[in-house]
């Protein structure tokens, strides 16, 4: 079931027991009236729509208990998605992996190592945030058993807290937030061979063995001034992942079409001497908050977020898009979208404004390519293949270096 709102959805979920069922709030949104409060069936799931109070929209869904239910907010935050019973979308979660245990396992003046012990594989993303400095750890269809952290120590020489908790949109994840003491510090990740448990480095200051300096990236070689472009910073934030799919149609799903194309851009990148950095260089979950906070603390020229459109009712539908939002956007997408519609023979879908979140929140010039509509079946194919995709990601650099040399 698909929901569509003329501003952004502040969704809010509940999963009831007997009978089974999904409540969906949507905070801030009335009905219109052409869409009146009314209950229908599909298959064996009922919905109600009904304007619970002044303020807030309930829908509520109703079935079977064996039915797995996913909320998904679109890019553009005015489309939720309900994916149950019989969807090809649908992610069942059968087996959620447990936390059982966290200890300190090293303190010292150089580290801190925490050790974590799962029941089974544990399945994670984490991202280092600023202002404060922290890393948050996501465990994915994960819950904590009660004795987990009973006995830990919150307080280390590199760290004055540690938090978690559930956090859950349809499926449980369980958030770790560790507040370190210093912004010098460096983290490492290991895990066990069955991947059960995991062992968390804190480094001290200049403890670190790799290096998350983008300086450290640069040709030491390289004559400054000799190329504008040398040591400009472009972040690349290939849409969707892990259990986000993107679009799905023909077997294909956009997240890997995108991640495909952005890892070519991000090589070629590279290779004329520009510092790149991915939102996301593997197939995992990532908010769209969190792509625009890692942005923010790169602080990059410029923010390039690639897609793959999809219109259901339009088969037909073709070509190119460019999305901006702000004037910085504009110019940008000016040189990335004309390189596209020159080097790659597709139809010119056309620059765009619209307030998606990455390009509105994202403080650097920022621009979100569609590369072609995954509902048309020609389109799809190619952009499946590895051929398009290197001519795409080929035409999408040439004109990031070109706007890069324009302009820094
Ligand atoms: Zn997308």
């Amino acid at each position: 079931m698909r929901i569509i709102t003329d501003g952004n959805i502040s969704p809010r979920t509940i999963l009831l027991d007997s009978p089974s069922r999904l409540v969906l709030d949507l905070i801030g949104a009335e009905l219109k009236s052409k869409l009146q409060e009314k209950t229908f069936t599909v298959g064996d799931e009922q919905i109600r729509v009904a304007q619970f109070d002044t303020s807030i929209v309930r829908i509520v869904f109703t079935g079977p208990k064996s039915h797995q239910r996913e909320v998904r907010i679109s890019d553009n935050e005015r489309q939720l998605l309900v994916l149950g019973e019989g969807s090809k979308q649908k992610q069942v979660v059968e087996n959620f992996n447990k936390l059982l245990a966290i200890k300190i396992s090293k303190t010292d003046a150089k580290e801190t190592t925490y050790q974590i012990d799962a029941e089974k594989k544990l399945n994670y993303k984490f991202i280092k945030l600023h202002d404060p400095e922290r890393l948050v750890i996501d465990f994915v269809d994960t819950k904590l058993t009660d004795a987990f952290g009973s006995n830990l120590v919150s307080e280390t020489g590199h760290v004055s807290g540690l938090r978690y908790g559930l956090a859950t949109l349809g499926r449980p994840v369980t958030r770790m937030v560790i507040d370190l003491k210093s912004k010098n510090y460096t983290e490492e990740f290991k895990e066990s061979p069955t991947g059960t448990q995991l062992f968390i480095r804190i480094l001290g200051a200049g403890q670190g063995i790799s290096s998350t300096n983008p300086e450290a990236d640069k040709d030491p070689n390289a004559v400054p001034g000799e190329n504008k472009v040398n040591g400009s910073k472009v972040v690349i934030d290939p849409g969707h992942g892990g259990y986000d799919h993107g679009a799905i149609y023909g077997g294909h799903n956009e997240k890997d079409i995108n991640l495909a194309v952005a890892s070519k851009v991000e090589a070629l990148l590279k290779e004329a001497g520009v510092a790149a950095f991915m939102t996301r260089a593997e197939d995992r979950f990532i908010s769209l908050a969190e792509r625009v906070e890692i942005s923010n603390n790169i602080d990059p020229d410029i923010f390039v977020s690639l897609h793959s459109n999809a219109v259901v009712s339009n088969p037909k539908m073709a070509g190119l898009q460019t999305y901006f939002f702000s004037d910085g956007g504009y110019k940008l997408a000016q040189f990335t979208h004309k390189q596209m519609v020159d080097d790659v023979g597709m139809p010119d879908g056309k620059i765009r404004k619209a307030n998606f979140w990455v390009c509105k929140y994202s403080k650097s010039p920022a621009v979100l390519i569609e590369m072609g509509f995954m509902t048309n079946s020609e389109e799809r194919e190619k952009l499946a293949s590895d051929r398009y995709q290197a001519d795409l990601a080929k035409a999408i650099t040439k004109g990031i270096i070109k706007y890069l040399e324009e302009n820094s």
